[in-house]
Protein backbone atom coordinates (compact mmCIF):
# COMPACT_ATOMS: atom_id res chain seq x y z
CA UNK A 1 0.00 0.00 0.00
CA UNK A 2 1.26 3.66 -0.81
CA UNK A 3 2.18 5.91 1.96
CA UNK A 4 -0.41 8.11 3.90
CA UNK A 5 -0.52 11.60 3.68
CA UNK A 6 0.42 12.28 7.44
CA UNK A 7 3.84 9.85 6.56
CA UNK A 8 4.32 12.07 3.50
CA UNK A 9 4.24 15.17 5.21
CA UNK A 10 6.71 13.83 8.11
CA UNK A 11 9.25 12.97 5.33
CA UNK A 12 8.71 16.17 3.51
CA UNK A 13 9.34 17.98 6.47
CA UNK A 14 12.26 16.28 6.89
CA UNK A 15 13.83 16.52 3.49
CA UNK A 16 12.87 20.80 4.29
CA UNK A 17 14.76 21.21 7.14
CA UNK A 18 17.56 18.87 5.65
CA UNK A 19 17.66 21.21 2.63
CA UNK A 20 17.44 24.20 5.40
CA UNK A 21 20.61 23.16 7.18
CA UNK A 22 22.66 23.06 4.07
CA UNK A 23 21.49 26.32 3.10
CA UNK A 24 22.61 27.46 6.42
CA UNK A 25 26.05 25.94 6.44
CA UNK A 26 26.74 27.61 2.96
CA UNK A 27 25.19 31.00 3.68
CA UNK A 28 22.23 30.73 1.30
CA UNK A 29 18.39 31.24 2.00
CA UNK A 30 16.43 28.56 2.11
CA UNK A 31 13.60 29.96 -0.57
CA UNK A 32 16.48 30.13 -3.55
CA UNK A 33 16.05 25.92 -2.92
CA UNK A 34 13.29 24.41 -4.92
CA UNK A 35 12.08 21.20 -4.07
CA UNK A 36 10.92 19.11 -6.88
CA UNK A 37 8.62 15.84 -6.19
CA UNK A 38 10.09 12.72 -8.30
CA UNK A 39 6.71 10.87 -8.46
CA UNK A 40 8.10 8.39 -11.42
CA UNK A 41 6.71 4.58 -10.75
CA UNK A 42 4.70 5.61 -7.58
CA UNK A 43 0.35 6.12 -7.96
CA UNK A 44 -0.86 9.44 -9.16
CA UNK A 45 -1.46 9.79 -5.56
CA UNK A 46 1.90 11.19 -5.17
CA UNK A 47 1.64 13.72 -7.21
CA UNK A 48 -1.83 14.96 -5.20
CA UNK A 49 0.54 15.04 -2.30
CA UNK A 50 2.85 16.87 -3.67
CA UNK A 51 0.26 19.77 -4.77
CA UNK A 52 -1.83 19.65 -1.22
CA UNK A 53 1.93 20.12 0.70
CA UNK A 54 2.42 23.18 -1.63
CA UNK A 55 5.05 22.09 -4.17
CA UNK A 56 4.65 24.14 -7.40
CA UNK A 57 5.69 20.67 -9.24
CA UNK A 58 7.14 16.91 -9.76
CA UNK A 59 9.33 15.29 -11.71
CA UNK A 60 8.84 11.92 -14.11
CA UNK A 61 11.62 10.47 -15.60
CA UNK A 62 9.54 8.64 -18.70
CA UNK A 63 6.84 10.31 -20.91
CA UNK A 64 4.34 7.74 -21.40
CA UNK A 65 4.06 7.17 -17.23
CA UNK A 66 3.30 11.25 -17.07
CA UNK A 67 0.80 11.00 -19.95
CA UNK A 68 -1.57 8.65 -18.43
CA UNK A 69 -1.08 10.05 -14.84
CA UNK A 70 -1.49 13.49 -15.64
CA UNK A 71 -4.79 13.27 -16.31
CA UNK A 72 -5.88 11.80 -12.99
CA UNK A 73 -3.83 14.32 -11.29
CA UNK A 74 -6.88 16.48 -8.66
CA UNK A 75 -4.23 19.40 -8.66
CA UNK A 76 -4.88 21.59 -12.27
CA UNK A 77 -1.83 23.91 -11.38
CA UNK A 78 0.58 21.43 -10.30
CA UNK A 79 3.62 21.56 -13.13
CA UNK A 80 4.95 18.31 -14.47
CA UNK A 81 8.66 18.36 -15.33
CA UNK A 82 10.18 15.26 -17.48
CA UNK A 83 14.00 14.39 -15.85
CA UNK A 84 14.46 11.33 -17.73
CA UNK A 85 16.37 10.56 -21.34
CA UNK A 86 13.70 11.89 -23.57
CA UNK A 87 14.01 10.36 -27.64
CA UNK A 88 13.61 12.99 -30.42
CA UNK A 89 10.63 11.32 -32.02
CA UNK A 90 8.46 11.56 -28.83
CA UNK A 91 9.26 15.41 -28.85
CA UNK A 92 5.43 16.37 -29.52
CA UNK A 93 4.11 13.97 -26.61
CA UNK A 94 6.56 15.49 -24.47
CA UNK A 95 5.68 19.31 -25.28
CA UNK A 96 1.84 18.23 -24.54
CA UNK A 97 2.51 16.64 -21.31
CA UNK A 98 5.25 18.34 -19.88
CA UNK A 99 5.64 22.40 -18.54
CA UNK A 100 9.36 22.34 -18.76
CA UNK A 101 11.98 19.29 -20.02
CA UNK A 102 15.06 18.95 -18.01
CA UNK A 103 17.11 16.53 -19.99
CA UNK A 104 17.87 18.43 -23.28
CA UNK A 105 21.08 16.94 -24.33
CA UNK A 106 21.51 16.92 -27.93
CA UNK A 107 21.16 18.94 -31.16
CA UNK A 108 18.92 16.84 -32.61
CA UNK A 109 16.19 17.00 -29.75
CA UNK A 110 16.86 20.61 -29.71
CA UNK A 111 15.98 20.92 -33.14
CA UNK A 112 12.57 18.74 -32.38
CA UNK A 113 11.08 20.21 -29.58
CA UNK A 114 11.83 23.80 -30.94
CA UNK A 115 9.69 22.24 -33.68
CA UNK A 116 7.21 20.83 -31.71
CA UNK A 117 6.88 23.91 -29.04
CA UNK A 118 6.03 26.25 -32.68
CA UNK A 119 3.42 23.68 -33.98
CA UNK A 120 1.74 23.70 -30.08
CA UNK A 121 2.45 27.78 -30.32
CA UNK A 122 4.02 27.84 -26.84
CA UNK A 123 7.64 28.44 -25.46
CA UNK A 124 8.65 25.10 -23.98
CA UNK A 125 10.98 25.89 -20.75
CA UNK A 126 13.96 23.82 -20.82
CA UNK A 127 16.97 22.72 -18.94
CA UNK A 128 20.28 21.30 -20.55
CA UNK A 129 21.28 18.18 -19.77
CA UNK A 130 24.94 17.87 -19.03
CA UNK A 131 27.01 14.87 -18.03
CA UNK A 132 28.86 17.24 -15.56
CA UNK A 133 30.65 14.11 -13.92
CA UNK A 134 31.88 12.58 -17.11
CA UNK A 135 30.13 9.28 -16.20
CA UNK A 136 29.67 6.91 -19.63
CA UNK A 137 26.76 5.39 -18.04
CA UNK A 138 24.80 9.03 -18.30
CA UNK A 139 22.92 10.93 -20.98
CA UNK A 140 23.90 14.70 -21.32
CA UNK A 141 26.10 16.80 -23.32
CA UNK A 142 29.49 16.37 -22.07
CA UNK A 143 31.40 19.62 -20.64
CA UNK A 144 33.27 20.19 -23.58
CA UNK A 145 30.24 19.99 -25.90
CA UNK A 146 28.31 22.10 -23.27
CA UNK A 147 29.10 25.85 -24.97
CA UNK A 148 28.14 24.77 -28.36
CA UNK A 149 24.76 23.28 -27.13
CA UNK A 150 23.76 26.16 -25.22
CA UNK A 151 24.54 28.73 -28.64
CA UNK A 152 22.37 26.46 -30.54
CA UNK A 153 19.43 26.37 -27.62
CA UNK A 154 19.65 29.95 -26.94
CA UNK A 155 18.94 30.23 -31.19
CA UNK A 156 15.80 28.40 -31.12
CA UNK A 157 12.72 30.71 -31.18
CA UNK A 158 10.33 27.95 -29.01
CA UNK A 159 12.60 27.31 -26.14
CA UNK A 160 13.26 29.16 -23.09
CA UNK A 161 16.59 28.03 -21.64
CA UNK A 162 16.11 28.44 -18.11
CA UNK A 163 19.62 26.77 -17.07
CA UNK A 164 21.01 23.69 -16.59
CA UNK A 165 20.90 20.09 -14.76
CA UNK A 166 22.93 17.10 -14.28
CA UNK A 167 22.85 13.34 -12.50
CA UNK A 168 26.08 12.89 -9.88
CA UNK A 169 27.44 9.45 -11.18
CA UNK A 170 27.45 6.57 -9.00
CA UNK A 171 30.78 5.25 -6.79
CA UNK A 172 31.29 2.33 -5.20
CA UNK A 173 31.89 3.34 -1.61
CA UNK A 174 29.94 6.37 0.12
CA UNK A 175 33.42 7.90 0.24
CA UNK A 176 33.59 7.65 -3.50
CA UNK A 177 30.12 8.87 -3.90
CA UNK A 178 30.55 11.93 -2.34
CA UNK A 179 33.79 12.82 -3.95
CA UNK A 180 31.85 12.27 -7.36
CA UNK A 181 28.68 14.28 -6.27
CA UNK A 182 30.57 17.14 -5.13
CA UNK A 183 33.18 17.26 -8.30
CA UNK A 184 30.32 16.99 -10.56
CA UNK A 185 28.44 19.22 -8.32
CA UNK A 186 31.07 22.26 -9.06
CA UNK A 187 32.15 21.51 -12.93
CA UNK A 188 28.36 22.08 -13.15
CA UNK A 189 28.52 25.70 -11.41
CA UNK A 190 31.62 26.42 -12.99
CA UNK A 191 30.05 25.73 -16.66
CA UNK A 192 26.74 27.83 -15.64
CA UNK A 193 29.16 30.53 -14.63
CA UNK A 194 31.14 30.76 -17.57
CA UNK A 195 28.09 30.28 -20.10
CA UNK A 196 26.01 32.75 -18.05
CA UNK A 197 28.71 35.51 -18.51
CA UNK A 198 30.19 34.62 -21.94
CA UNK A 199 26.28 34.14 -23.59
CA UNK A 200 24.83 37.06 -21.53
CA UNK A 201 21.57 35.22 -20.09
CA UNK A 202 21.61 34.55 -16.53
CA UNK A 203 20.91 30.24 -17.12
CA UNK A 204 19.12 31.29 -13.11
CA UNK A 205 18.12 27.11 -12.75
CA UNK A 206 21.01 24.56 -11.23
CA UNK A 207 18.70 21.15 -11.25
CA UNK A 208 21.34 19.18 -9.22
CA UNK A 209 20.87 17.04 -5.88
CA UNK A 210 19.12 13.95 -5.12
CA UNK A 211 18.11 12.61 -2.14
CA UNK A 212 21.40 11.03 -1.44
CA UNK A 213 23.61 13.89 -2.80
CA UNK A 214 21.70 17.20 -1.99
CA UNK A 215 23.56 18.14 0.31
CA UNK A 216 26.71 18.74 -1.87
CA UNK A 217 24.50 20.03 -4.05
CA UNK A 218 23.40 22.85 -2.32
CA UNK A 219 27.02 24.04 -1.03
CA UNK A 220 27.52 24.14 -4.78
CA UNK A 221 24.43 26.63 -5.60
CA UNK A 222 21.86 23.79 -6.52
CA UNK A 223 18.52 26.08 -6.99
CA UNK A 224 16.27 22.92 -7.49
CA UNK A 225 16.87 19.81 -5.57
CA UNK A 226 15.17 16.17 -7.17
CA UNK A 227 14.13 13.90 -4.47
CA UNK A 228 12.22 10.50 -5.35
CA UNK A 229 13.17 8.22 -2.27
CA UNK A 230 13.44 10.76 0.69
CA UNK A 231 9.83 11.28 0.19
CA UNK A 232 7.91 8.30 -1.00
CA UNK A 233 9.92 5.55 -0.15
CA UNK A 234 11.99 2.80 -2.16
CA UNK A 235 11.01 2.34 -5.80
C1 LIG B 1 14.73 9.10 -9.96
C2 LIG B 1 15.44 10.38 -10.19
C3 LIG B 1 15.66 11.29 -9.12
C4 LIG B 1 15.25 11.01 -7.68
O1 LIG B 1 16.13 10.07 -7.12
P1 LIG B 1 16.01 9.68 -5.55
O2 LIG B 1 17.33 9.07 -5.26
O3 LIG B 1 14.88 8.72 -5.44
O4 LIG B 1 15.78 10.93 -4.80
C5 LIG B 1 16.29 12.49 -9.41
N1 LIG B 1 16.68 12.81 -10.67
C6 LIG B 1 16.50 11.97 -11.71
C7 LIG B 1 16.97 12.38 -13.06
C8 LIG B 1 15.87 10.74 -11.50
O5 LIG B 1 15.69 9.91 -12.55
Amino acid sequence: MFISYEEFTHRADTVRAQIAAACTVAGRDPATVELLAVTKTHPVTAADYAARYGLRAVGENRVQEAAEKRPLCAAPTLAWELIGHLQSNKSKLAVTHFDRVQSVDSEKLLNHLDRAAAEFGKILPVLLQINAGNDPAKFGADLAGAPRLADLALAKKNLRIDGLMTIAPLGATPTENAEHAARTFTNLRTLRDDLATRLGVPLRELSMGMSGDLVPAIAAGSTMVRVGSALYGAR
